[in-house]
């Protein structure tokens, strides 16, 4: 039997964990808890005996982990117990800062620390907010609540929610624009050919993996296959049916190679799809942009019905023209459909071997075979009703959102699902947070030309913003250069290397507070160490929360001990 919570009023609570390992103890020295040692969240039970932690175990009642935790999540522990762990506010008597310098620290009391902080606050408010810059990240998610409740409140425009070689960068965009929603993942519960392109989604990474991993075991019990393609022959790799080796930095080429097999060699597409929920049938002048009707501004299509051009939301549009070329205004004009095929024809096996090493022969076999997996037209019958059914996947991120032109890399692999109509539908990649009644009531809409325009977000915690159409770019005000960014989720990692050049910008306000959280942000913030320590070291107050002194908190001016999620 696995009890759960509700068998809490019980003497004997027994829990198991996968594997099959009973815990007996008391019911109620079973506290309910959640894992904060990373940002997913698992649901824990945290065994206590004689006001002493002891162990702690996932909750079989949690939908994100069912039962299981990772090996960090159980260190919590350590973290509880830490022999250096700090207990009282400390504040810095060492005027000369830096990482290894002593501070040279001296205990205060919390009403000291508080007046210090407020005071500095206070001044600030007064003269400037945009002088506070506020950093939340990892498994302090209810630092990114009240910090990001404390931006607007105090009308600073900074709040760094994130950090670049760690969080989502291209996928929030991509996934807004393609899919409404903040993320993707795969439905392993009926996908039957996933492709993990630079990502080890399903057998090793990924924020939720204490759900996805048992999720992907299911699927490929049941036959999914599953291809791995990746410069490194990592654990997904060797547990896939086929590893690619791919040269790094090369998946844009993988995807429009696949592109260019699947549209312009195999012919294998989801032609109603793509005319029904995507701008692909919009015709293109020979300038590239959309041919808009004069009167409105809307941009055109061609219904083959009645041979004529129409506007993407005439009521009387029927079947609009995918592929060809015809005659809109008096000009010559294409749908997009057929620049898309056009493109992904600059990438024909051959080359892409050429650039990326994977063999021409492969890509070829397993693009037709993603494609034919695809099962273009057919539905699925769940709980009685018929739903459009795409049982394919290519799932893409870490790897290809870390080079050069990710946005390229990202966008071409996006596009593979996208032609096949595996997007939103049972079997393929799902967009996470697309829609939803609570806690903000949204639904994925059509805005300006008809585009996916609200639902989601690509910036938390800071405002939502949309990646359609876009912000219009404009000269910056704030150190993280945002307005030059206009479909960026976050800048926030450029903060340093602006500040290294600061008269260039004329931006007119310098940072003079930073309050963070405890990750510990100046190694794992940003890349360039020293230019994160240099600003830093700029700034009039430094205020850091933390259970033990890192490497960041050498830099502050004011520590202040946090509780631990136990
Ligand atoms: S994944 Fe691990 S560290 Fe993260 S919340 Fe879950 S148990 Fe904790």
């Amino acid at each position: 039997m696995v009890t759960s919570l509700k068998g809490r009023e019980t003497r004997i609570q027994t829990v198991y964990r996968p594997g099959g390992k009973r815990h007996e103890a008391p019911a109620s020295d079973w506290v309910p808890t959640t894992c904060r040692m990373c940002l997913v969240g698992c649901g824990v039970l945290v065994h206590v005996q004689d006001k002493r932690v002891v162990n702690v175990i996932g909750n079989p009642d949690s939908p994100m982990n069912r039962g299981r935790i990772c090996a960090k999540g159980k260190s919590g522990i350590m973290n509880h117990y830490n022999p250096n762990r700090i207990t009282k506010p400390l504040r810095r008597t060492n005027s000369e800062k830096g990482i290894g310098i002593d501070p040279k620290w001296q205990e205060i009391s919390w009403e000291e620390a508080i007046e210090t902080i407020s005071r500095k606050m206070r001044k600030i408010h007064e003269e400037d907010p945009r002088k506070l810059y506020l950093q939340t990240w990892g498994g302090s998610q209810e630092f990114t609540t009240w910090l990001g409740v404390l931006r607007p409140a105090f009308g600073t425009p900074y709040v760094q929610t994130g950090v670049s070689p760690t969080c989502g960068k291209t996928v929030h965009s991509i996934q807004f624009l393609v899919a409404g929603g903040f993320h993707q993942e795969p439905d392993f519960a009926y996908c039957n050919y996933l492709i993990d392109c630079g990502t080890q989604m399903g057998v090793a990474t990924r924020e939720g993996f204490n759900h996805q991993v048992p999720d992907c075991a299911k699927a490929r019990e049941r036959g999914m296959k599953l291809v791995v393609v990746d410069p490194i022959g990592n654990n997904a790799a060797a547990k896939a049916d086929e590893w690619l080796p791919i040269r790094p930095g090369t998946d844009a080429a993988f995807g429009m190679g696949m592109l260019h097999v699947l549209l312009n060699e195999a012919g294998i597409f989801d032609a109603e799809y793509l005319k029904r929920f995507t701008n692909a049938a919009y015709l293109a002048g020979a300038n590239g942009k959309f041919v808009r009707d004069p009167a409105s501004g809307k941009p055109l299509l061609f219904d083959r019905s009645d041979g004529k051009a129409k506007t993407y939301d005439d009521p009387t549009l029927k079947d609009p023209l995918l592929e060809g070329e015809v005659e809109a205004l008096g000009k010559k004009a294409r749908p997009a459909f057929e620049l898309i095929k056009a493109r992904a024809a600059e990438y024909p096996a051959e080359r892409v071997e050429e650039i990326t090493s994977i063999p021409a022969k492969t890509l070829r076999r397993i693009a037709r075979e993603f494609g034919e997996a695809a099962q273009i037209g057919a539905t699925i019958r769940i709980d009685g009703v018929d739903l459009p059914y795409r049982p394919v996947c290519l799932e893409w991120d870490r790897g290809p959102q870390g080079h050069k032109h990710a946005w390229h890399h990202t966008w071409a692999l996006a596009m593979v699902n996208v032609v096949l109509g595996a997007v939103n539908v049972v079997g393929s990649i799902h967009s996470t947070d697309s829609a939803s009644n609570w806690p903000v009531k949204k639904w994925p809409e059509a805005g300006q030309d008809g585009i996916l325009m609200s639902s989601g977000s690509t910036h938390r915690g800071g405002g939502h913003f949309t990646a359609f159409p876009g912000r219009t770019p404009s000269r910056p005000e704030r150190w993280d250069l945002f307005e030059l960014f206009p479909v960026a989720a976050h800048t926030r990692t450029l903060v340093p290397e602006v500040y290294k050049n600061s008269g260039r910008w004329g931006i007119d306000h310098k940072i003079e507070m930073v309050i963070h959280s405890p990750g510990n942000q100046v190694m794992a913030g940003w890349g360039d160490v020293q230019a994160v320590v240099d600003w830093y070291k700029s700034i009039e107050m430094v205020v850091g929360f933390g259970v033990e002194i890192n490497e960041t908190h050498e830099l502050d001016d004011i520590f202040l001990p946090m509780r631990t999620y136990m």
